[in-house]
């Protein structure tokens, strides 16, 4: 049986006070469309503000720290952003790989503090486009996935977002023949590190998601949503993908 589809926007650095307007039409989209998970990782200062004000709408974070607390300036922790009002958090964006040099052991160690502080998990893996000219995206991807596991890994709070690290934000997305590839491959995957219960994993696809392209991406088998950076930050831009998630 298919999974219901999960479609969250990561708003990045992107988004003040004047923004909360947004989330809130989104929210309201989201709220007609239930037959379809949606949710907004906004930046750590909109946070409370976004969940007291959509209480029935899910706010996320973008990271957090794998430790409680402590001295490791700049950070929170996940207890801080369950207290902030975040139910969940995106972790190893390649844009936190990269910048921040994160590898595999941080993201997995930082999926056990999220799990145990009662948060869910979105855990993102993706080549980059040297791997993939070299033949290399299978292996590469599964071996992200691998790394960055939690062994406490359970589909209720647990979800993997697939982003071709030369898809975000360049308008570019891979054929949907690599897309059906790599989503079964990480299916494989999962069946392999999990065992029973692993098909229930949300296995999203990110990369210049729009509302012109999310209907053809969420159909391939093992897309079970979306993880969507620019058409996430307004409505307009957002509320076809949501459409398009309920039609599929
Ligand atoms: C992302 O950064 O997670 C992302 C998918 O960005 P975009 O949709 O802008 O490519």
């Amino acid at each position: 049986m298919a999974n219901r589809k999960y479609i969250v926007g990561n708003w990045k650095m992107n988004g003040m006070q004047a923004q909360l307007s947004d989330i809130a039409h989104i929210a309201a989209i989201a709220a007609k469309h239930g037959g379809v998970d949606v949710g907004i990782c906004p930046p750590i200062t909109l946070i409370t503000a976004a969940a007291n004000a959509n209480p029935d709408f899910a706010i996320g974070a973008q990271d957090c720290h794998f430790n409680e607390k402590g001295a490791h300036t700049g950070n929170v922790s996940a207890a801080m952003l369950k207290e902030a009002g975040a139910t969940y958090t995106i972790l190893g964006h390649s844009e936190r790989r990269a910048d921040h040099g994160e590898s595999d052991a941080d993201v997995k160690a930082k999926a056990e503090a999220v799990h145990a502080a009662g948060l869910g998990a979105i855990i993102c893996v993706g080549e980059t486009e040297e791997e993939r000219d070299a033949g290399q995206a299978v292996a590469v991807v599964t071996g992200q996935l691998a790394g960055s596991f939690p062994d406490s890994a359970n589909a209720d709070w647990l979800t993997i977002a697939y982003e071709p690290v030369w898809a975000i934000g360049t308008g570019r997305v891979p054929e949907i023949s690599d897309v059906e590839e790599m989503h079964g491959a990480i299916r494989a995957k999962l069946g392999e590190l999990m065992g029973e219960g692993s098909d229930a994993v949300r296995i999203q696809y990110g990369g210049s998601m729009n509302g012109g392209n999310a209907a053809e991406l969420l159909a391939v088998p093992n897309v079970d949503g979306g993880l969507v950076g620019g058409a996430s930050l307004n409505a307009e831009k957002f509320g076809p993908i949501i459409e398009a998630a309920e039609a599929t």
